[in-house]
């Protein structure tokens, strides 16, 4: 069934509420030249429109709470609704953030300690709250490096090594920060290749950017030696790190030997990813790097908590305000509830559930690289698409008709029609099971009605969209027709 639009369901003169006639005299008007000459063009509908309209919508759309979303590298994880309850409290959701100080004495304690817990968490020293996603916080991280740089008069150092498996964002944040990018090679085993990062390192390099486990989910083992071969030549070693939930309470970035790390807390701490809404990227650094370190810092005084803009060498503001502070305020109030033992026990059922689907998959589809892999992992269904013309994009539009959520597709861009999962620790095995059996049996019927899987989904309100279009001539807006 079409839907039809707000404005296609408008009908002129409806109306969902009626304001009472006013009893204060109307203010002056504005002037002639800044008044509009015609009345915007608004859709006009009854209360039950809006409500039928958006309730039918929103029952369109899939999500964690509607079934399993293992996208791999997004941590699409169940999100508990105490967290919201806690955002939504009146003394946090109805201050302002220009109020003075000695009223929000609670918010500004929440962020004082919840940057105190992520920097505990990843083992640095301090950081900001202030990004408001991950690659703000990546863009936020290099500033750091680069003003770290031109205060020891390395300004020379213009080069950002980064693997060939990274995030798309990581190279784009670098390259925003005014670096040219070296890429370093995988190795057979997925990891990053020692000999063709000793070739690149040089005093030309400001840093290196790695993810640990990296976007094949597997561990860099070797993290140590890159570290002393990274700084040996005088460049830090910034951690991408959206994965956390890999890592949580079992190893530290700042114990890697890390120097910078930005975290997504709207993957791994209780805010969901996606669809564009609120995300908060902190950054966190070792103790050398603080002193550049956005302003304002909150600190804590005789006087209680206030905020101190006086850092001569901060590479000043990165957002309004303070932040996506509710965002936080749901990150902190997870960290409370979980613990430190908590936090433990969520990764390791992350990489017991990664590891439990990847070992029941293993022999039915290729997976290249992964003995056992950490918090997700990639196969590849190249030999579907050689052997029977069904592709990455045919499975993961045919997984839709089970019920779940495709994975990440074509990603990292090293494995040939990759599907990446990511479980995450919400998933119970009986939604494993499922989503493994319905794995099987997509690849059995790829086999013998390739076609079944070319035409999914059958179930969902909108079948395959032109992507390429959709990219290159979005249609954002409605428009009155002419
Ligand atoms: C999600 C992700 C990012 C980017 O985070 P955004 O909040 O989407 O900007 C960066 N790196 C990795 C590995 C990620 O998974």
């Amino acid at each position: 069934m079409k839907r039809k639009l707000l404005f296609e369901l408008s009908q002129e003169g409806r109306r969902g509420y009626k304001f009472p006639a006013s009893d204060v005299p109307s203010c002056e008007k504005l002037p002639q030249h800044l008044q509009r000459q015609t009345s915007p063009i608004l859709p006009e509908l009854s209360e039950l429109d809006v409500v039928r309209h958006y309730s039918a919508l929103a029952s369109l759309s899939f999500g964690v709470d509607l079934g399993a979303y293992p996208l791999g590298s997004c941590t699409m994880k169940y999100n508990p609704k105490l967290h919201n309850y806690v955002a939504a409290l009146e003394g946090f959701a109805n201050i302002h953030p220009l109020q003075d100080e000695k009223s929000v004495q609670g918010a500004l304690e929440v962020i004082y300690k919840t940057t105190e817990s992520l920097s505990a968490i990843t083992g640095m020293a301090w950081g900001t709250l202030q990004p408001l996603a991950g690659a703000h916080g990546e863009y936020v991280g290099l500033k750091i490096i680069r003003a770290y740089h031109t205060s020891r008069g390395e300004d020379h150092r213009n080069k950002v090594i980064v693997p060939i498996s990274a995030h798309g964002t990581n190279p784009a944040s670098a390259s925003m920060v005014g670096y040219s990018i070296v890429e370093v090679a995988t190795n057979a085993k997925g990891l990053v290749d020692i000999e063709a990062l000793k070739e690149l390192l040089d005093d030309d390099i400001a840093a290196i950017m790695l993810t640990n486990p990296n976007t094949l989910g597997l561990f860099e083992e070797d993290i140590a030696e890159i570290a002393t071969l990274v700084h040996g030549c005088g460049a830090l070693l910034y951690y991408d790190g959206a994965n956390l939930n890999a890592v949580l309470g079992i190893s530290r970035p700042g114990d890697m030997g890390f120097d910078v790390v930005h975290l997504n807390l709207h993957k791994t701490f209780a805010t969901p990813h996606g669809g564009g809404g609120p995300g908060s990227g902190p950054v966190l650094v070792k103790e050398a790097l603080r002193p550049y370190l956005p302003t304002p810092d909150v600190v804590l005084t005789e006087e209680g908590y206030c905020w101190d803009w006086d850092r001569e060498l901060s590479i000043g503001k990165v957002s309004g305000f303070w932040g996506n502070f509710l965002v936080y305020l749901k990150a902190y109030a997870y960290i409370l509830t979980m613990g430190r033992e908590g936090l433990k026990e969520a990764s390791i059922h992350a990489l017991l559930n990664a590891n439990y689907m990847l070992s029941r998959l293993r022999g039915h589809f290729n997976v290249p690289y992964q003995e056992r892999c950490m918090h997700e992992f990639v196969i590849s269904v190249h030999d579907f698409k050689e052997l029977y013309g069904v592709s990455a994009l045919d499975f993961a539009k045919a997984l839709q008709d089970y019920g779940y959520h495709p994975p990440t597709v074509y990603f990292p861009l090293i494995v040939s029609e990759a599907l990446m999962f990511e479980p995450t620790e919400s998933e119970s095995k009986e939604t494993l099971d499922g989503l493994i059996e319905a794995l099987i049996e997509l690849g059995e019927l790829a086999k013998t009605d390739g076609d079944r899987l070319k035409e999914a989904p059958l179930t969902r309100p909108i079948k395959r969209i032109d992507e390429a279009r959709a990219a290159k001539n979005p249609i954002l807006r409605w428009k009155p027709k002419e």
